[in-house]
């Protein structure tokens, strides 16, 4: 066999949002095109016109656009195996079905589905086989003439599979091994239905993997019963010699383990389970996406893709480049992967901690300026250089800030309770004529001219402290006392002071 290019594919049904798992798939997927050097190509598998719906596919692009996925051809970026839209390949699969029909290796079934019904309710564990094909109506039953005339007078049918029972189906995985089935436990699938002149998901995607010269099939675990039915198709079209590789990744659990992720954990849970927020175009229901909850993409894909797979070290953190380097497919677990979404806060907070201040700082200042505060962006650098390490998402920050823009209007009462003591207005008094006299404002400066005059007092060091801060921020929180001083300026923290001492007493 000659050496072929690496060529995967995503090939998603737009039947709605991308769930994260799919987020998943479609990143290892990459990962692995770009270890090898290989392709990843972008197909829409809309053959089920039923389950259409509008404004999945730009949403699907959009996702893998924020994610920093990119794809080298398919739907959107063109390339010379196209159309990559299964509804606009028509034709192709036609040929394909009669290739199958010619060889003997498909026939044509007219049951109806009452009739269908009528043998399900009558033949217990009814399946449309080698033991049942021959008490229906299709072209193995009929004669070449009445079959003939039936398609002729319009009469609907669908082209099944003629599965041939006493074989064994050996599927390589590169993840769970060679997986061997028994041919006589499939039923004779539906590959064409002549009510839509489409084919069905099966026979379009094993033609396109084919014609797409598509070598590898890395795909979510769900997708594991059909690959015995792939396999026969291939030897059936007489391509086994460039069947794909398969590797069928493992499910995302539930946070508590059991069951398969769904939406509804996210609802119960508080996290999203969608890249982008998605607007139902039936029902207008809005469901949150990662982007519009604050994370980073950079923090969605190095979560993900440390659920299903690890890379054998205790690192965790991975830039996208870095994970090219180190994915490995066949250190992927067979068993579900936990949907840890703690862990993708973690990582969220971790990549906070990575970028520049003046990074977080652009980000964050569209919330200063929407508060009224005109500061200078060295100024909100300076304050997210203090404040970063102690949220998850830009988000959090004003909250934990707004008291370096906005002198406190009021005291948290427990606080004040507990922190501010009998003696507490004559000690910041005399603490605001320390400061006053100071001409070097600096943290160093301060530290020293007010410990000094700490010690010589006989003050203990967490009274005057205490009730300092309290007058400056309104609450008993936040970095230390002479970073948020030296932050302030002397008139700012004399003024906080003053009007403390006014409001307190
Ligand atoms: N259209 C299928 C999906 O929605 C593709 C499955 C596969 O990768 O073969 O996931």
């Amino acid at each position: 066999m000659t050496e072929r290019k690496i060529r995967v594919r995503f090939a998603p049904s737009p039947t709605g949002p991308l769930h994260i798992g799919g987020v998943r798939t479609a990143l290892y997927n990459y990962l692995f095109a770009r270890q090898h050097g290989g392709d990843f190509v972008f197909r829409i598998e809309d053959t089920d016109s039923q389950r259409f719906v509008p404004g999945a596919e730009e949403y699907i692009i959009e996702s893998f656009r924020w994610l920093g996925i990119k794809f080298d051809e398919g739907v959107s970026f063109g390339g010379s195996h196209g159309p990559y839209r299964q509804s606009e390949r028509k034709e192709i699969y036609r040929e394909y079905v009669d290739k199958l029909l010619e060889a003997g290796k498909a026939y044509v079934a007219f049951d109806t589905p009452d009739e269908l019904e009528a043998k399900r309710s009558t033949i217990e564990n009814f399946q449309y086989d080698a033991h049942t094909r021959g008490i229906m109506r299709n072209s193995l039953t009929l004669s070449k003439e009445e079959t003939d005339q039936l398609i002729k007078d319009g009469t609907q049918y669908v082209v099944r599979f003629k599965v041939i029972p006493g074989e064994e189906v050996h599927i390589n995985d590169m993840i769970r091994g060679e997986v061997v089935i028994k041919s006589d436990i499939l039923d004779d699938k539906v590959l064409y239905k002549s009510a839509d002149g489409l084919p069905t998901y099966h026979l379009a995607n094993i033609v396109d993997d084919h014609l797409m010269e598509i070598t590898h099939v890395i795909r979510g675990e769900e997708w594991l019963p059909s690959a015995p039915l792939h396999v026969l198709l291939y030897k059936a079209f007489g391509w086994q010699d460039t069947m794909p590789q398969f590797a069928h990744l493992p499910l995302l659990l539930k946070p508590e383990g059991k069951g398969k992720l769904s939406k509804r954990d996210g609802d119960r849970l508080g996290f999203p389970v969608f890249p982008l927020e998605w607007h139902d175009p039936k029902t207008g229901e809005v469901s949150s996406g990662y982007k519009e909850s604050g994370y980073f993409p950079e923090a969605v894909v190095n979560f993900l893709a440390l659920l299903g797979w690890n890379p054998g070290t205790e690192q965790e953190l991975f830039s996208l480049e870095q994970l090219v380097e180190a994915f490995d497919i066949s250190r992927c677990s067979k068993s579900g992967a936990k949907f840890d979404y703690q862990k993708g806060i973690w990582f969220n907070h971790e990549y906070i901690l990575q970028k520049s201040n003046e990074e977080i700082a652009e980000l964050f200042a569209p919330t200063v300026a929407n508060n009224g505060i005109d500061e200078p962006m060295e100024r909100i650098v300076q304050v997210v250089a203090m404040m970063k390490d102690r949220v998850n998402f830009v988000k959090e920050l004003w909250d934990l800030c707004s008291f370096f823009f906005i002198a406190p209007l009021e005291y948290d009462e427990k606080t004040v309770k507990k922190r501010w003591k009998e003696n507490s207005a004559e000690v910041m008094a005399q603490l605001a004529e320390v400061l006053r006299g100071l001409d070097d404002f600096s943290i160093e400066n301060q530290e020293h001219v007010v410990f000094a005059w700490m010690e010589a007092k006989g003050y203990k060091p967490g009274d005057v402290m205490n009730a300092f801060r309290l007058a400056l921020v309104g609450i008993g929180k936040g970095p230390g006392m002479f970073d948020i001083t030296a932050f302030l300026g002397k008139e700012e923290t004399l003024r906080r002071l003053e009007r403390a001492i006014e409001v307190l007493k």
